[in-house]
């Protein structure tokens, strides 16, 4: 580019830097549009009823009505906001529905929202601590209201997902279980005997994913069977552990499951820490097993005394992850890992090259409560959004109190359905819920329950998914939108009946 070509203002009326800064970021439309939203925005929320919980329609219509080349030249944003309403809108899954109780719940919520709006202008990329001082210093802060809030008082940070989470606790306990092997630190894995990792048979698939990630051979990735109530079985486990001893693995790594996302049964974490601890005089090596547990959906209820029982045994653990993008009012992504012992954490995963390192002065005494951290240390990626700030902006709105409040009301809507279902005999229920899942089934079996699901799919009325539990197939029922009112869920109730006795709504 010449000199000359330089758009530089040439008389008194060209624009100011000012106006050509407003320019580049398309700021006046920006302005105008994001108003048009948040009326949008009021509707949306309100007034859901007015479009189906899911319409995918024909695979492709999207696709397909998205011009095949980016234009040449730009289009208004108003446009484009049109154009998302009309081609892009109505074939999403709506997670906010008051119809939707498929998966989990993944919540949202305005705070959230309007931080969205805030995290996305600054743009700061918090990965080390004088990259955004005041971003890594708050989400210390509310990593520490949170577990606080759930009774663990380790430190930790923010991530994007469970699933990562995950991943960085088991190279944690890979890199800790290596140490003892000088050889792996140059010839990796090949160079020690293998390690062994566990994990009940209902445990989230992310749990086995990251042990593959991670390079364990999926020979020694092992799923215990459950006891009746689908937590784990502590003396199978037990046993299995030093079996692998006997034969010369290495066990290493055990999760524990909080909430699975089949049924939300809960593993007893005290008893697997037991059962790792009880194979210590005959085994060696278990010294080093890293119990991690994945609480993903079920952690937030831990904010309530009446549910803290299910964090008994967790500080005994190693890592604990939760995710307030599920039920903590806090849209995805943002995921909570903690950690007991972070140097031997940060250990497996730091990376320092000279053009990340702190310039800035910081005292790294923490006479002042406060030890600053630089969080690329606690990741996979470098790169992260300021997750910090959208939890900041939910915990301080909401409160305890109202945070509280909302998930019992959740609770309650949840024993409420159970209710009505138990009383029906057109509907079989695995178990009491323990929270807010509960799944169904009909009383002739799978073929019949297949069927039900299938039809309340295309009656589009409400959205569930199905899962299979010992081999049996379920219809889940997750309560826990932000929303979510008795009315939705006694009209979910209605829908289910009409549903199984074949009615339409208007004869109903
Ligand atoms: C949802 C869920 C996960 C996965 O969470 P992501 O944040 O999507 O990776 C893992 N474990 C359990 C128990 C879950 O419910």
């Amino acid at each position: 580019m010449t000199h000359e070509s330089l758009d530089r203002p040439q008389t008194s009326d060209s624009p100011s830097v000012a106006e050509r800064r407003a320019a580049a970021y398309r700021l006046e439309e920006t302005e105008a549009v994001l108003r048009k939203m948040t009326n949008w925005l009021r509707t949306y929320w309100t007034q859901p009823e007015h479009w189906p919980v899911y319409q995918p329609g024909q695979t492709g219509d999207t696709y397909r009505q998205i011009a095949p080349e980016m234009p040449t030249k730009g289009q208004p944003l108003d446009e484009v906001f049109c154009a998302f309403q009309q081609t892009v809108l109505p074939r999403l899954l709506h997670w906010n529905h008051p119809g939707f109780f498929g998966f989990f719940p993944s919540n949202t919520s305005g705070p959230s929202v309007a931080a969205s709006l805030l995290t996305a202008s600054l743009n700061v990329n918090p990965f080390s601590w004088n990259a955004g001082p005041g971003a890594v210093e708050l989400e210390a802060r509310v990593v520490e209201w949170l577990g606080a809030a759930i009774g663990l008082p380790w430190p930790g940070c923010l991530q994007d997902t469970a699933s990562s989470s995950t991943l960085c606790a088991v190279i944690a306990a890979r890199e800790r279980a290596l140490a003892r092997f000088p050889e792996a630190q140059e010839e990796g894995l090949r160079a020690a005997p293998p390690l062994a990792a566990y994990l009940s048979e209902e445990a989230h698939s992310s749990v086995e994913k990251a042990l593959l990630l991670a390079g364990i051979g999926g020979a020694y990735i092992h799923k215990i069977p459950t006891s009746d109530h689908l937590g784990i079985d502590a003396n199978a486990l037990h046993a299995a552990i030093l079996a692998d001893h006997s034969r010369g693995r290495i066990p290493f790594f055990v999760c524990s499951s909080l909430g699975t996302t089949s049924s939300t049964a809960f593993d007893d974490v005290h008893a697997v820490q037991s059962a790792i601890e009880q194979t210590r005089p005959a085994a060696k090596y278990t010294h080093t097993i890293w119990h991690h547990v994945d609480a993903a959906l079920a952690g937030s209820a831990a904010i309530l005394p009446e549910q803290r029982w299910m964090m008994n045994g967790v500080k005994e653990a190693d890592s604990f992850v939760f995710n307030p993008h599920k039920w903590l009012f806090t849209h995805f992504e943002c995921s909570a890992l903690f950690v007991r012992d972070k140097e031997t954490y940060k250990a497996a995963l730091r990376s320092d090259p000279a053009y990340l390192q702190n310039h800035t002065e910081k005292s790294d005494d923490d006479s002042n409560g406060y030890s600053p951290e630089d969080y690329r240390n606690w990741s996979i990626q470098l790169g992260r959004g300021f997750r910090g700030l959208k939890l900041w902006f939910v915990l301080s709105t909401y409160g305890l109190d109202g945070i509280q409040k909302l998930l019992r009301h959740h609770l309650q809507l949840t024993q409420h359905l159970y209710k009505l279902l138990a009383d029906d005999r057109r509907f079989v229920v695995l178990s009491p819920p323990r929270l807010n899942t509960i799944c169904i089934a009909c009383p002739k079996g799978d073929h019949d329950t297949r069927q039900l699901y299938e039809r309340i799919i295309q009656r589009k009325r409400v959205y569930l998914t199905p899962t299979v539990i010992r081999d049996r197939f379920w219809i889940r029922i997750a309560i826990g939108q932000t929303a979510v009112q008795i009315e939705d869920v006694e009209s979910l109730y209605s829908e289910l009946i009409d549903t199984v006795t074949g009615r339409s709504r208007q004869e109903a």
